[in-house]
């Protein structure tokens, strides 16, 4: 079983990329992660991708291509993956399925989690943590009241740097990118929507539904 999900900022991609890798047996691909690695391996690619990224420039598709080659012909062996954040436009996508196929493997679902507007402004802008006790609340979802949290509120700072305006152009950079994907998704009849404006265990359960019933 091969999967894509895609979310938001704020939509607790993440989160679920982990327990769905961590109960399917998937092995997660994430081209942050791949990225990383490269440029820590200090290879002649590694180095190219640094003065990319240095330069505030966006890595090419063809990179990003080469590098999900190699860590699927690394990982040949393995009964599944997800991929976390990939791919990123419709040029990904369509190299993508040139890969699976080339490794006589296909893309089982596509799992886009969709969380609207205010609710992931208030998700990013409302967390606070506590600088004593390291507990993170969120000031519209979980307040820390004097239950809950009794260091004090002194203790308490905002945890994110942005503000409503850059979160608000980080989703629309989200959707602008994501939007054709999702089309070409959909017209494949790969696609499961899933509203992640709820508890992230619902939103786990949704999920772990879809994909049990394609196991079977
Ligand atoms: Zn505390």
């Amino acid at each position: 079983m091969n999967i894509v999900l895609f979310g938001p900022p704020g939509a607790g991609k993440g989160t679920q990329a982990d327990s769905i890798s961590k109960n399917f047996n998937l092995f997660k691909i994430s081209t942050g992660d791949l990225l990383r690695q490269e440029i820590k391996k200090e290879t002649n690619l590694g180095k190219k991708i640094k003065i990319t990224i240095d330069k505030g420039s966006l890595v090419s598709d063809d990179i990003i291509t080469d590098l999900v080659f190699k860590i699927l012909n690394e990982k040949k062996n393995i009964g599944g993956l997800i991929f976390d954040g990939y791919p990123r436009n419709l040029n990904q996508a369509k190299d993508l399925d040139t890969l699976i196929k080339k490794e006589n493997k296909n893309i089982s679902c596509v799992l886009s989690l969709f969380v609207d507007k205010n609710t992931i402004i208030k998700r990013i802008l409302g967390r606070v943590a506590c600088s004593k006790c390291g507990l993170i609340f969120n000031k519209y979802f979980n307040p820390p009241s004097e239950t809950k949290h009794n260091c004090g509120s002194k203790f308490l700072t905002l945890r994110s740097d942005d503000t409503e305006k850059t979160v608000k152009s980080r989703i629309e950079i989200y959707e602008n990118e994501t939007l054709p994907i999702i089309d070409y998704y959909k017209d494949q009849k790969i696609l499961y929507k899933i509203d992640a404006s709820r508890e992230i265990n619902k939103i786990y359960e949704e999920i772990r539904g879809i994909l049990t019933s394609l196991e079977t």
